[in-house]
């Protein structure tokens, strides 16, 4: 089984007993459907796995089809985008990559046969007067005065609608269906509008274009969809969808399947958020690593396996819920705990001189990349000196209690070193701690010293080698879980001020001189890194933060 289509869920179920009773075949044939009007979110991932694990797993076969028939808000920059972040994520379509704009003859020849069996009618009325005359969830709407126009008529209307001999908005198909039933999908929906705007792959061979409730089911049953999966908001949806299949007696028809969407706390999920955030420079593209866009997510450092386990893990319901953040996050980091290596980062230097080190002298330490399993990546030489930088949050003047790196007169072990002292603390003139002279204890290279307890290990760069790096420390981009909670409050007014924190100061040691775009590490106490592609270049190294370490103390007490 895939780990990322969901085990067991009630999906399954029902796929189960359609192979038992073998409707359609006996074969599984899903569809990722994502309209080309942005880039593709970790709510879509939740889509993509589920339609293509499930593929996988009943060995069927999932399509990728670009839902495009809104002319006005799709762009081809997003088909590229798309496809490349379905292949990202791992999954592959095969030679099953459609158009729902390739269609639009067929789905015309759909509309046809439906106004000749008296199911829909050209109606004269505006958008807005459709909308007032659909009456409410306790009133019925009221017909339209088209509604009894005769067959001959409307196909006659059609043809000239298509033809472009009316204005925009002036005209529409509506099915013909029921204006008092108690699902408002069903009172007489719109099946086509007319816009005479270009379309980016049709040209302007369309004046009018379907509804995605006309386009959908139509474009399931041509490409012999067996199981159209979609998101709750369309369950209302499903009884228009069969009734459209109904009546054009097509078979075998697809069946419609609601499941609960991604929520993820913290961020938003909407497209044209998404794409107001990028418009207005709130973020610097699709890609910024504080989106929740594939594209985002890769840029950030973010594996494929680390979304592929966490859409696994949260499953597939019929109830929506807000996922935790915590819960990718911790994903990330078991994607990343066994293989990734071990390297030193001081963010924000405070110098340390050793003075009882002499002026020249530079050992080679030897440490193994990964601790507990030095056979896997090797190791690698880290040069010791007089002169080093620390992290400056490791030293405080007056530590309150629990403090355990370093203070005036006492020790810390410097990771894969020798244990330390403060003697002394030299401050600049705005009386700023400027720099600590220590001294070392030389019988305590990697062994513990004796007769006295050293609780804390800090890690530590060589000034005279470490190289300069520049290290974004991302954060959620919003302050509050839902921050579209209250619809009378502008979303970016919770903004999360401090989402990008951009350190130009810091040090890296000498090893990563050899690092290259799109590498990982761990900073050892700091989190996991990625080598970022774009602004990483020759002599300049910048590091995007991934996702901090969890209880990272705890674990590096005085080993
Ligand atoms: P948005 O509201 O972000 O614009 P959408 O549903 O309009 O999303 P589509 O391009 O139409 O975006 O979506 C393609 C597929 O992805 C649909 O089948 C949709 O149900 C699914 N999908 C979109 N958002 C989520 C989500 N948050 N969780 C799970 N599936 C989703
Ligand atoms: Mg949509």
């Amino acid at each position: 089984m895939s780990e990322s289509a969901g085990s067991g869920n009630f999906i399954r179920t029902i796929i189960d007993a359609d192979l038992a009773s073998a409707k359609n075949g006996a074969s599984v044939v899903t569809r990722f459907p994502p309209e080309p009007n942005g880039y593709l979110h970790i709510g879509h991932a939740k889509s993509i796995c589920l339609n293509f694990g499930l593929a996988q797993d009943y060995g069927g076969r999932c399509h990728l089809r670009f839902d495009d028939t809104n002319p006005l808000t799709e762009d081809p920059e997003y088909i590229e985008a798309i496809k490349n972040d379905v292949r990202w994520l791992g999954f592959d379509w095969g030679e099953h990559l459609y158009y729902t704009s390739d269609y639009f003859e067929r789905l015309y020849e759909f509309a046809v046969r439906l106004i000749g069996k008296g199911k829909a009618f050209v109606c004269g009325l505006s958008a807005d007067e459709i909308r007032d005359a659909r009456g409410t969830l306790t009133a019925p709407g009221r017909d339209s005065p088209d509604r009894e126009r005769s067959v001959a008529e409307n196909l006659a209307l059609f043809t000239r609608m298509r033809a472009g001999e009316f204005p925009d908005g002036s005209r529409t198909l509506r099915a013909k269906i029921d204006m008092a039933s108690p699902n408002l999908n069903m009172r007489d929906p719109v099946i086509y509008r007319i816009r005479r705007t270009p379309h980016y792959r049709t040209g302007d061979a369309w004046s009018i274009y379907p509804s995605y409730d006309w386009a959908h089911g139509q474009s399931d049953f041509i490409e012999s969809v067996t199981h159209s999966i979609c998101t709750l908001e369309f369950e209302d949806h499903r009884p228009l969808y069969d009734w459209f299949l109904e009546q054009l007696e097509t078979e075998p028809r697809p069946q419609q399947i609601e499941f609960a969407r991604l929520n993820l706390g913290y961020t938003v999920m909407s497209k044209r958020l998404l794409q107001e955030l990028v418009r207005e420079g709130i973020v610097s593209g699709w890609d910024d690593p504080r989106m929740p866009t594939l594209a985002g997510l890769r840029r950030r450092g973010v594996t494929p396996q680390a979304i592929r386990r966490f859409c696994g893990l949260i499953g597939v319901a019929k109830a929506d819920s807000l996922v935790d953040m915590g819960l990718l996050e911790s994903c990330i980091r078991k994607e990343l705990d066994a293989d990734t290596p071990r390297v030193m980062c001081v963010h924000q230097p405070l110098r340390v001189v050793l003075q009882d080190w002499p002026e020249d002298r530079v050992d080679q330490l030897e440490a193994p990349y990964l601790q507990n399993q030095p056979e896997t990546l090797g190791s690698r030489q880290i040069p010791f000196s007089r002169v080093l930088y620390i992290e400056r949050e490791d030293f405080m003047e007056q530590p309150p209690k629990g403090f355990f790196r370093l203070a005036p007169g006492r020790e810390v072990r410097l990771r894969r070193a020798y244990v330390i002292r403060c003697e002394e603390v030299i401050k600049d003139a705005n009386g700023e701690v400027a720099e600590l002279r220590c001294s070392y204890d030389p019988e305590t290279l990697n062994t513990a010293p004796a007769g006295r307890k050293v609780r804390g290990t800090i890690h530590w760069v060589s000034a005279g080698h470490a190289i300069s790096a520049e290290v974004r420390l991302y954060d959620r981009l919003f302050s509050v879980p839902i921050p579209t909670a209250d619809k009378d409050v502008d979303y970016k007014s919770h903004l999360n001020p401090a989402s990008l924190e951009v350190l130009r100061q810091a040090l890296v040691e000498p090893s990563l001189a050899s690092a290259r775009p799109g590498e990982r590490y761990q900073f050892e106490r700091k989190g996991y890194y990625f080598v970022d592609p774009i602004d990483s270049q020759e002599g300049k190294l910048v590091f995007n933060r991934i996702v901090t370490l969890r209880d990272s103390w705890a674990k590096m007490k005085d080993k």
